[in-house]
């Protein structure tokens, strides 16, 4: 079958959801028994946002390749069963990176560079080769950052406009606007939507569906008034409202008005009837929990919406499998206090706590002296890649009584540098898609949680990191009760580190988030809940 290419463009404002979106249609999709492909094509000039802070662009996701890529494609790996690579991102800075090299080498010789059509040739070729990097691609998503009428998408644009021209009867044009109810006058409004969509006309993009972001329920008289003043199909105005319970009901939402269908009979694709009931049932959990249970993430960009958006998820996920309805509090580490009991009062209330990943030092005390607080009075602690490493400081300082024990991350001249930098991280000096990056093997000891959780002797997880537990300090942190519950396949290197006789403290170099979904939620997510939810319930045991 010939593949075909659906461009999913934004308009009026960013964080509308796109991301999620693209994500839901490529589910649906899927479940019409098609392969699909997704990109995201990112108009900004960083070759990647790995260099980018987490309080600019947000989460950064790590692929099995070991591409740092937009946290879109988080999205994508909850929603769909697409192969996700070095292939299904690609940003501005990336694809000039790739065109001025090639001039550099002389591959143009004679010619003059230009935006078009060289860059836009470049743009046309990735996202081809995204099809490309699964076989048999019936089709390939394709969505473009920032909103219709920024400057510095308009390459992208073009090269859609230019695509769609070369491959016309497999193209189709989506484009998520907002349709804002304004309170005041009491109605909703079109016309931001109507000049989105100019804009795309003006560039030679012509929206064959509109999903249109909203507040409230679009009327009749609206969508009439929408699909006369841009030029679509009345049943190709889709409202996309803001979701009640979850964003997994997005995808539901979108199939009831038909969304899957008539992306099939525009492009004449195979249009079976498709099978929700998984997600209903995860809705169905959602609405109606068993009982709740609180998390504590303590972190350094807590309050920054989307910075550990893949383990927010992640902690639902584990949630959902337990039928429990989660609740996160979040703890800017740098605040806490550092005596006992003022931290066990600032953190109180929750019934286990997560330390995600980070760099820089900002808030690590903070984060030792919850992993003690975690470890003296057993409760539930999951540590994730700098979490790990807090774990196994704090375990030097307090159960080894190494006082000055430290990550040379933070001082290089520690007397006990329980954490070190990785030896591959020597000598390297760029700071730009360096770090030991994707997946690696990793044996697990047999009996540990982790063995538990995942149920099998080795498993693969993606990393992000260049510090990694030393292994001068292994003999005797396991002496006083530190366990290396995991090692890279064949090697020393300390991926899982575990705190003996405590119920369930858990460290991870590695991030689980990236591969948990809502129909399949990550083994140490899910048990670090259950964890929680025996830890609660042994609490309110003498009540
Ligand atoms: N800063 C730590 C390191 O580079 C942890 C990184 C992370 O949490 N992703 O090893």
């Amino acid at each position: 079958m010939q593949t075909k290419y659906i461009f999913i463009t934004g308009g009026v404002c960013s964080s509308l959801g796109k991301g999620l979106t693209s994500a839901a249609i490529g589910l649906l999709l899927e479940k019409k028994g098609l392969k699909v492909a997704m990109l995201k094509l990112d108009p900004y000039l960083n070759v990647d946002p790995g260099t980018m802070s987490p309080f600019q662009h947000g989460e950064v996701y790590v692929t099995d390749d070991g591409a740092e890529t937009d946290l879109d494609l988080g999205h994508y790996y909850r929603y769909t069963n697409s192969s996700l690579s070095r292939a299904s991102n690609a940003t501005s800075g990336q694809i000039y990176n790739t065109v001025i090299r090639r001039e550099r080498h002389g591959d143009y010789l004679g010619k003059t560079v230009q935006v078009i059509p060289h860059i836009t040739d470049e743009i046309k070729q990735r996202i081809i080769n995204c099809g490309k990097q699964q076989e048999k691609t019936d089709v390939v998503l394709v969505e473009i950052g920032g909103t219709a009428g920024d400057i510095e998408s308009l390459p992208f644009l073009e090269a859609i406009r230019q695509f769609t021209y070369d491959h016309r009867s497999d193209c189709l044009n989506i484009h998520l606007t907002y349709v804002p109810y304004l309170q005041a006058a009491g109605e909703v409004k079109t016309k931001p939507s109507q000049h989105s969509v100019q804009v795309l006309r003006g560039i030679g993009i012509f929206p064959d569906i509109l999903v249109c972001r909203c507040e409230v329920n679009l009327s009749d008289e609206v969508k009439e008034k929408i699909s006369l003043f841009c030029n679509v199909n009345k049943k190709a105005v889709i409202e996309e409202i803001d979701v009640k319970h979850s964003i997994y009901e997005v995808p539901l939402d979108l199939h009831k008005q038909g969304i899957d269908t008539l992306i099939c009979e525009l492009l004449h694709l195979p249009n079976p009837p498709v099978d929700l009931t998984e997600w209903e049932t995860i809705i169905e959990t959602i609405k109606n929990p068993k009982g709740s249970i609180t998390v504590g993430i303590v972190g350094k960009y807590v309050q920054h919406q989307d910075a550990y958006k893949s383990v927010f998820e992640s902690l639902v996920h584990g949630a959902l499998a337990a039928g429990y309805k989660l609740h996160i509090k979040r703890f800017e580490a740098d605040k806490l206090p550092t005596e006992p009991a003022q931290l066990a009062k600032a953190i109180e209330g929750c019934d286990g706590y997560l330390v995600p990943g980070g760099f820089g030092e900002r808030g690590w005390l903070g984060k030792i002296h919850t992993a003690k607080h975690c470890r003296e009075k057993k409760i539930p602690y999951f540590g994730i890649c700098l979490g790990m490493q807090v774990m196994a400081v704090e375990f030097a300082r307090h159960a080894v009584g190494l006082e000055d024990a430290n990550s040379t991350e933070f001082d290089p001249d520690t007397k006990h540098p329980v954490i070190s930098l990785l030896s591959e991280q020597r000598g390297v000096q760029d700071l730009g898609g360096t770090m030991r990056l994707g997946a690696y093997i990793c044996d697990l000891k047999p009996h540990s949680k982790a063995h538990k959780a995942y149920k099998q002797p080795q498993i693969s997880e993606r990393h992000r990191h260049r510090y990694e537990f030393n292994n001068n300090y292994k003999e005797a942190m396991e002496k006083a009760g530190f366990i290396i519950a995991g090692t890279l396949k064949g090697e020393a290197l300390c991926e899982i580190a575990e705190i003996s006789d405590h119920p369930w403290m858990v460290g991870v170099q590695f991030h689980p988030e990236f591969k948990s979904k809502p129909t399949d939620p990550h083994p140490l997510f899910r048990d670090f809940i259950q964890a929680m939810i025996t830890h609660n319930k042994s609490l309110h045991a003498n009540e």
